[in-house]
């Protein structure tokens, strides 16, 4: 294990491939906060619809009173009320990844991200942690598992939270998102330039984060 305290850890992938529950492990490993910049912009499109869309989204920006809290879990606060409960919704997944099209949102989310990041000591996850938040981050990875995979655990974690979906709208609910991650003009979801890849089909998260530990270890020696 790293001796440095300090590090900025990066892990961007598309939905499904496992990055929250391995951020999450890596970052009780590591004894870093965690963020999880999803439920960021999670939490700013359930905000946006729920004001009914405003046309000025600078001003809805401005007016904004949104909180995060950044330890063992991200928790999302809107005017003070806790609302991590209703973010993982479907609907707000596509919300999410609509909204986080627009570059005014992206610029106020990436500087928030920046602020709570800098110091290090941290394990970010998302899209663009490694390619555009902290490019110059210690340690990047990027992860990925095959499609029906990554299906199976989306599938599984909203059955788990009680949200029943049909396996085959989940798998096209995905693939949308995929889409318009990857093919939007600001940010999309790249692999980032020395990235450390890890594909997480048919291994568990302890896997995963046992292989990042050894990676984390030998990058930093
Ligand atoms: O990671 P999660 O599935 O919770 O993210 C929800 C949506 O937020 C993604 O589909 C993506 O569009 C957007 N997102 C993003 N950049 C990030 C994290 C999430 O655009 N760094």
């Amino acid at each position: 294990m790293t001796e440095d305290n300090d590090l900025i850890v990066t892990i961007d992938g598309p939905s499904g491939a496992g990055k929250s529950t391995v951020a999450k492990i890596l970052a009780r490993a590591l004894k870093y906060a965690y963020l999880d910049t999803g439920a960021m912009y999670r939490g700013v499109a359930y905000a946006y619809m729920k004001e009914g869309e405003p046309a000025d989204i600078g001003r809805f920006l401005k007016n904004l009173v949104i909180d995060f809290t950044f330890g063992t879990d991200t928790k999302v606060f809107l005017d003070g009320e806790d609302i991590s409960g209703y973010i993982r919704d479907p609907e707000v997944s596509l919300w999410a990844s609509s909204f986080s099209q627009n570059r005014v949102v992206r610029e106020y989310l990436t500087g928030k991200q920046r602020d709570i990041g800098r110091k290090g000591g941290i394990v970010l996850e998302g899209r663009d942690t490694g390619s555009i938040v902290f490019p110059d981050a210690e340690i990047k990875f990027y992860i990925d598992a095959n499609p029906e995979e990554r299906a199976k655990r989306r599938h599984l974690e909203l059955s788990s939270k009680g949200m029943d979906a049909e396996r085959a709208t989940v798998e096209k609910e995905m693939a949308a998102r995929d889409k318009n991650d990857s093919e939007r003009a600001i940010a999309p979801l790249v692999i980032p330039k020395d990235a450390i890849r890890v594909d997480t089909t048919g291994i568990d998260a302890q896997q995963v984060v046992d292989i990042m530990v050894r990676r984390i270890s030998e990058r930093s020696r």
